[in-house]
């Protein structure tokens, strides 16, 4: 071997040196982003490790007789299993009155147990405040009590419902399984009438939807108010009318001021014992009409009116940036046209 050669050998060898720790660098590499990936994946989706899918439902005692199940203040995902909602029951003399069913049928079959636990008297009416999917996608849990809601949730449900339900579906996943849609056969009409030997006054108001119900229950003085009233998080407006929705809060907030008033139960976020629902709720909807308004009369188009900051008193609200998206899709068409049409 000459000197030439000599030195081609040891480059050599130092080339496959190189490769080798590369090599060994690099599967060290893709060993720990593998693992990364691993851990990531099952804290993200950890309804693929609870595969008892199991909504951990307590019944919480807002008065006597009168519970509620206090969903999550987030968006749909498949670690909620869409568990984000509120519903409740009443036990009266004759049996249990069922506010709203959950959104699947493994919550409605979830929530018939936990009532169970409460009270051993048996569901008597189910009632929907109104047609969104995590309001009535338990009814199936329910098949053999009669289901109810305002004429127009009827008809919503019907006209509405399996779209509701696929969409859910690709939002939360597995936890939907077996989901179908029951729509409630006994139409309500406002006023005060009794179920099971208690009172209760029906309010049929608009605003969130096209039809949305509040119970009170005269007897305990709680307020079940559906989506009229959200607290602590962000208000959806997919079907809104945001004028009608303000008139609604009117007429809820008239009951808070009436001397039996115990409780408002809204249809998303914690209970409440005075109004602070329907005062954020109200607060919430006239920024988010006035800002719309403002971004229209200013001739933004949608991007820039996505683009505008939140107020600092709603930046930390719950879902507060996402619901804002969703509500300048829902809502700016609508405006856009009436602030220009309204320069004729
Ligand atoms: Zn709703």
């Amino acid at each position: 071997m000459n000197c030439i050669q000599l030195t081609q050998a040891r480059r050599a060898a130092a080339d496959r040196e190189v490769r080798q720790r590369l090599s060994a660098s690099l599967s060290r590499h893709l060993e720990v982003s593998l693992g990364r990936l691993l851990m990531l994946l099952a804290a993200v989706v950890p309804g693929v490790a609870a595969a008892e899918f199991d909504y951990a439902l307590r019944a919480q005692r807002v008065a006597d007789g009168v519970y509620a199940f206090i969903g999550k203040t987030e968006d749909f995902t498949p670690a909620n299993g869409g568990n984000i909602v509120n519903t409740g029951f009443i036990v009266a003399p004759g049996g249990v009155i069922v506010i709203d069913s959950g959104p699947s049928r493994r919550y409605g079959e979830q929530m018939r147990r936990a009532i169970a636990a409460v009270s051993e008297r048996p569901p008597v009416l189910v009632i929907n405040t109104h047609h969104h999917p995590d309001h009535f996608l338990g009814n199936q849990a329910f098949g053999d009590v009669p289901l109810a809601a305002l004429p127009a949730t009827i008809e919503g449900i019907a006209g509405e419902g399996n779209a509701f339900a696929e969409n859910l579906f690709r939002l939360t996943g597995d936890w939907m399984k077996g989901t179908e849609v029951r729509v409630p056969q006994r139409p309500l009409a406002a006023g005060r009438t009794e179920v099971a030997g208690r009172r209760l006054r029906l309010l049929a108001l608009d605003g969130h939807t096209g039809a949305d119900l509040a119970i009170y229950d005269e007897a305990s003085g709680v307020l079940f108010a559906g989506d009229l009233a959200f607290f602590q998080r962000a208000p959806t407006t997919p079907h809104a009318d945001i004028g009608r929705w303000l008139a609604a809060l009117d007429q809820l907030a008239a009951i808070t001021r009436e001397p039996g008033f115990h409780a408002l139960v809204p249809g998303h976020g914690p209970l409440a014992r005075d109004a602070a629902p329907l005062l954020q709720t109200r607060a919430w909807l006239t920024w988010l009409q006035g800002a719309l308004r403002r971004a229209a009369a200013a001739g933004l188009d949608m991007n820039e009116a996505l683009a505008r900051p939140l107020p600092a008193e709603f930046a930390e609200l719950p879902v507060a940036a996402s619901e804002y998206r969703r509500s300048v899709g829902h809502l700016f068409p609508a405006v856009e046209q009436e602030v220009l049409g309204g320069g004729h």
